[in-house]
Parts: C-alpha cells; sequence; structure tokens
C-alpha cells in the first residue's frame, strides 16, 4: 500500500518536475520542492562539466544524457590532467582510461584500461546500450570503440610527457612500482557526477585517467559498479574520488547508496562509508578519498578523509563549488 508520505512526495515531483520545466520556480509542495533539476559532481573541474549537464536537464532531458555530457567536459580538455585526453599517464608512460555510466533502471557500463579514446564514458554508455555486458577492458574496449565509430587518438599531451619523464628520472629506484609518496592531491581527481532530472530520473558516470604514475595495468575504483560509482533509482546514487584501492576494499558507493535506504541522509551516508575506511584501514590517513551523493528527493551531501576536497553543484538557484566535511579534522 502506498503511504500518505510517499503519495505526496510522488506527486510533488511531478508537479515541481513540470513547475520548473515551464515556470522555473518550485510550487510550494512538501520538503522535495525545488531541489531538482540538480547536478553533483567532484572537484571544480566539475562547474564547467555541471554547466553541460544542466544545459540537458534545464530542457527537461533525461539525467543519463546529462551526466554523459557533463563529465565528456574535463575528458576532452587536456588542461585537466585527471581525466581523459592530458591525464596523466601510468609508470611507463601510457595513458589509460577507466569510466562507467549507471541509470535509474540499475543499468550500467564500464570500460576499464581503454587507450587512445578521447571519451571513455561514451564508450561505457555503449556497452550498457549496446552489449549483454557491463564491463569491457583493454584491446577488446578499444577494439569494441573503433568498431563503433570512435577515432584512435593520442591522449598523452607534451606537457604530460615532460612531467612523466621527470618523475621517472626521480623515482628510477622504483622501477615502475608506484611510490605512494607521489599519490599527492593534484595526481588524482576523477570526476563523478549525478544528477537528478525533472521527472525524478537519477544516473552517475564517473571517468579517471586513474592514479598518476600507476602500475602498468593497474585499475582503480572508477569503473567498478559499487565501488566509484552506484545508482539505484528508488533510493539514490553515490560515487567517489581519491584513492581508489581504499574505495574497493569498502565497495564506497553501494555503501553509501545502501545506508541512505537505511534512512540516512546523503551527508551522514557519505561519512559513515568515510568513517568505515578509516575502521578499515590502518594507513587510511595517508590517503583522501571524496564520496559525495544525491537521493531521489534532490538531497545531497559529500564527507571526505583529508580537508581539500570540494564538490560542484547545479540547481535552479545555485551554482556552487562546496567544501566538503572532512574527518581528519573532525578528530
Ligand atoms: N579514484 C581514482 C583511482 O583510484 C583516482 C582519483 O579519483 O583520484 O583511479
Amino acid at each position: 500500500m502506498i503511504s500518505r508520505r510517499s503519495f505526496l512526495a510522488k506527486s510533488s515531483l511531478a508537479l515541481a518536475g513540470i513547475g520548473m520545466a515551464k515556470h522555473g520556480f518550485a510550487t510550494g509542495l512538501t520538503e522535495i520542492e525545488g531541489n531538482f533539476p540538480i547536478v553533483i559532481s567532484t572537484w571544480n573541474h566539475g562547474l564547467p562539466a555541471n554547466e553541460a549537464a544542466w544545459k540537458i536537464l534545464a530542457e527537461g532531458g533525461h539525467s543519463l544524457d546529462a551526466v554523459e555530457a557533463g563529465v565528456r567536459v574535463p575528458e576532452g580538455d587536456p588542461d585537466v590532467i585527471t581525466v581523459g585526453k592530458g591525464g596523466i599517464p601510468d609508470a611507463s608512460g601510457k595513458v589509460t582510461l577507466d569510466a562507467c555510466i549507471m541509470d535509474e533502471k540499475g543499468r550500467a557500463g564500464s570500460v576499464t584500461y581503454l587507450q587512445h579514446i578521447v571519451h571513455p564514458v561514451s564508450v561505457a554508455r555503449l556497452v550498457m546500450e549496446k552489449t549483454p555486458h557491463v564491463m569491457l577492458s583493454g584491446k577488446g574496449a578499444l577494439e569494441f570503440a573503433l568498431d563503433n565509430g570512435f577515432k584512435k587518438e593520442k591522449l598523452l599531451t607534451k606537457a604530460r610527457k615532460e612531467s612523466w619523464k621527470k618523475w621517472k628520472k626521480e623515482n628510477a629506484k622504483f622501477s615502475n612500482k608506484i611510490n605512494i609518496e607521489n599519490v599527492t592531491e593534484d595526481n588524482h581527481d576523477t570526476i563523478g557526477m549525478l544528477a537528478l532530472d525533472k521527472d525524478g530520473r537519477i544516473s552517475g558516470a564517473c571517468t579517471t585517467s586513474g592514479m598518476g604514475y600507476k602500475m602498468p595495468g593497474r585499475v582503480g575504483d572508477s569503473p567498478i559498479i559499487g565501488a566509484g560509482l552506484f545508482v539505484d533509482g528508488e533510493v539514490g546514487g553515490a560515487t567517489a574520488t581519491g584513492s581508489g584501492e581504499l574505495v574497493m576494499k569498502t565497495v564506497g558507493s553501494f555503501l553509501v547508496v545502501e545506508l541512505m535506504r537505511q534512512g540516512m541522509s546523503p551527508s551522514k551516508a557519505c561519512e559513515e562509508a568515510v568513517k568505515r575506511i578509516a575502521r578499515k584501514i590502518p594507513d587510511y590517513q595517508n590517503h583522501q578519498i571524496g564520496y559525495i551523493a544525491l537521493n531521489t528527493k534532490g538531497e545531497y551531501g559529500s564527507f571526505c578523509i583529508q580537508p581539500g576536497f570540494n564538490y560542484a553543484l547545479k540547481t535552479n538557484d545555485k551554482t556552487e563549488l562546496v567544501d566538503a566535511e572532512a574527518w581528519l579534522k573532525k578528530l
């Protein structure tokens, strides 16, 4: 039986959606008014990404199209050195990309260790839509992309090649093994994006060149459904950035969504997922993890380990970069 509360929420969702689309203002009904469309995404490269997503959301488009269009912005920007073209290479000098996408129906697609393709998120979407699989990797993912009209491009920019050469010289003793001291703020900044459209449909996307100077073959959390991204159309979505190994070990994004299902707010769920890492992983203090989450009412939140993580937010009346609360500051 449908409860009065959920009936009110559902009808106001529909009304607010129509109201926003037609008039750009909320209808004045219940607690969810004005909270959608909404898009949030990790880090400050989320600001231009959100703008691209917003164009689709504002016209009443599907959140799946919005998140794909949104994260394609940093993927195509050679100055964003942690996503797509211009991303930091692995220890052997190869740029290898990971991405995934998921919609409100629980459909999901993912690519890992993909080389030469600027927009892995769009390949991930095709995996979701055109194949019976969820994930394609490496050579197979590349062949699939080329068969579907994607063009081979050079992803390693001159600037990144120079920094890689410098890094290689300084880290010669590590011979292609990851030097954890090199995992700093500026060499890992995945974009994860979550959007709720005017019809209350939630989707998410996550795309990255992964940890800078990672071991060849290393795949992080970002393309792993449940780790770097998870969406449940009845509850909400979550996505992660930071040292992917910690997120994978705790199935972070799935955990955040499940905690929201149990009634936690997005912020509280993100905090609990960070605390889980703090409890389970002894050297967690040497790492950064940032979670963002959005529920189907349009409530959002975040939490991270170290101060310094922020996320971009766009709604009908807000365009801003929000600093996430940090566990190491709260301790
Ligand atoms: N999570 C990504 C990875 O581990 C990197 C990042 O977000 O900083 O590959």
